[in-house]
């Protein structure tokens, strides 16, 4: 089956075609974002490799999206894909950042079941031999709450408390908190969000929405192994408003609301101004600092209602030109061929 809405592209790998999963010897996919992780990728793959030895009755296919890295990481992979046939490698021909760089991983997937994680080894591959036992008995999502997070700055554990607790109270669907991508999912699942044509993808509140049986896998997040975050404030931010404009339009009905309310109070304001300058002759000129606060709180609220609606404007535009979501320049690796016809398809 072709996702909807989407015609198939040519030689895409048709996975609703294949005889759907071999309980005895399933195929697990694990996808790992990349970007400038040069220190870290070579430990992330004997990790991979180390849990792979241990679980002799699945399959497994370790699928790098190389995300525009500009150090040695695209040439490690090389090396890491020559020696090891389970590898292959998709390559961004710039960094379109770690959430297309997930959507790709679960494009290109061919596995029963998909497991993201990140390559810096905070999310520890062992915690996955956990997730697939769960798969097996019947969940089609399994996801890791983080119950310790060494290593993060204070001002990171702070932020992302609020922000996962502001996302819950905007979002019409419950994200669960304290959630990362961290997580494994069904055939069914990954196909549902390959199907999805949205542009500014927040991966996780995404498979919350899919729905079927999730279960929530606590563990403890460890250190990044090496190196330092790929996440500067700058990318947190856009992956923060995404979070919240792609999963409500409560911004907007607040917008709404605050406006509804400075009109009460303005209206309330003008029947005085007019009830002191009618019925008494007290008028003089006092209040100057009433009507600056009046001036600047409204146009304050203006401007804010404005840039709210421009969030949600600037969406639609870049949604509208209906561009590919990411440029693969290339695929390394066993069936690379098929996967490359691909390149650029994803719309
Ligand atoms: N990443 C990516 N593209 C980016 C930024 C990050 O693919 O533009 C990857 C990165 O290589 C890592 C994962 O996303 O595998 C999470 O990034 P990081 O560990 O730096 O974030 P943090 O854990 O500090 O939030
Ligand atoms: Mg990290």
């Amino acid at each position: 089956m072709a996702p909807a809405g989407r015609p198939a592209a040519a030689g895409r790998i048709e996975h609703m075609d294949m005889p759907y999963m071999d309980k005895r010897s399933p195929l697990v996919s694990i996808v790992v974002p990349c970007f400038n992780e040069e220190e870290t990728i070579a430990e992330t793959h004997r990790r991979l490799d180390a849990l792979a030895t241990e679980r002799p009755g699945e399959r497994f296919e370790f699928l790098f999206v190389n995300d525009g890295s500009r150090d040695r990481t695209l040439e490690l992979l090389r090396g890491i894909a020559a020696s090891d046939r389970r590898v292959r490698v998709v390559s961004f021909a710039r960094n379109f950042g770690h959430q297309l760089a997930v959507t790709a991983g679960i494009d290109h997937a061919r596995g029963d079941a998909v497991v993201l994680i990140d390559a810096d080894l905070q999310d520890p591959p062992e915690v996955v031999k956990e997730m697939i036992d769960r798969w097996k008995d019947g969940y089609e999502v399994v996801y890791g709450v983080r119950t310790d997070r060494p290593g993060e700055s204070r001002f990171k554990l702070l932020t992302a408390h609020f922000f996962y607790r502001l996302l819950n109270w905007l979002s019409d669907t419950p994200i669960p908190l304290d959630t990362g991508d961290f997580r494994l999912m069904d055939r069914t699942v990954a196909d549902v969000l390959r199907a999805m044509p949205e542009r500014d993808r927040f991966v996780r509140g995404l498979v919350s929405w899919v729905g079927f049986r999730q279960l929530a896998l606590p563990y403890r997040r460890a250190e990044r192994y090496a190196g330092s975050t790929k996440y500067p404030l700058r990318k947190m931010l856009r992956f923060a408003s995404d979070g919240m404009v792609s999963f409500s339009v409560k911004p907007l009905k607040l917008a709404m609301m605050t406006g509804l309310a400075s009109a009460v109070v303005a209206s309330l304001g003008i029947l005085w101004v007019l009830g002191a300058r009618l019925l008494t002759d007290a008028w003089v000129v006092p209040g100057w600092s009433a009507t600056i606060i009046a001036i600047l709180f409204l146009g304050g609220m203006q401007l804010l209602c404005t840039g709210i609606l421009g969030e949600y404007i600037g969406r639609i535009y870049m949604q509208a030109k209906g561009r590919p979501l990411y440029v693969v320049g290339e695929v390394i690796g066993p069936g690379s061929n098929a996967a490359a016809d691909d390149i650029a398809e994803r719309k």
